[in-house]
């Protein structure tokens, strides 16, 4: 009973309603600041998902394995891999698609990679310019994993205790 009075009663002073007033015009009167994007940048954290990029080991040996984990569990059914036996027997990848337009950033393949291959890296400025390249294949995404993979091994080193 006591309850339901003191809820009436609060509801009656509008105390919520005055309490968020109070921060509107805390912000209302509060220096306002523009970041001047791109010439200045907002820190990212390690685990930003942006563009993929399949790793490599030291040796340059590939990582993936061709498990087809990553395609297994794509949420949106954005990566598409065909596979195959090289001649040293191992299993490798023939094809290594993922579709940029269909991708939602989930971050799923990259977390079901037993080999840290597929990795989503923090770079979000990526654009196309011509119809199909929203399609990204092995080639493309090896080039992305070569080009940055000492911010990429540095990134997954900062967040690996978190893991
Ligand atoms: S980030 Fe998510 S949606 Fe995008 S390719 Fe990986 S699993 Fe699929
Ligand atoms: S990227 Fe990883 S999960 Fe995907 S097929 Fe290769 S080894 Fe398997």
């Amino acid at each position: 009973m006591s309850n339901r009075l003191s809820h009436y009663f609060k509801s009656l002073m509008l105390g919520e309603l005055l309490q968020g007033m109070a921060v509107t015009m805390r912000y209302f009167v509060k220096a306002k600041y523009t970041m001047q994007y791109p010439e200045e940048k907002i820190p990212k954290s390690n685990r930003f998902r942006g563009l993929h990029a399949l790793r490599r080991y030291a040796n340059g040996e590939e990582r993936c394995i061709a498990c087809k984990l990553c395609e297994a569990v794509c949420p949106a059914l954005a990566i598409t891999i065909d596979s195959d036996m090289r001649e040293d027997g191992s299993r490798r990848t023939t094809r290594y698609d993922i579709d940029l337009f269909k991708c939602i950033y989930c971050g799923f393949c990259e977390e079901s990679c037993p080999v840290d291959s597929i990795v989503e890296t923090d770079i979000h400025e990526y654009h196309f310019e011509n119809r199909g390249e929203h399609i990204v294949n092995k080639q493309q995404l090896l080039a992305i994993g070569d080009r940055y993979e000492e911010h990429i091994a540095a990134a997954r080193a900062l967040d690996a205790p978190y893991r």
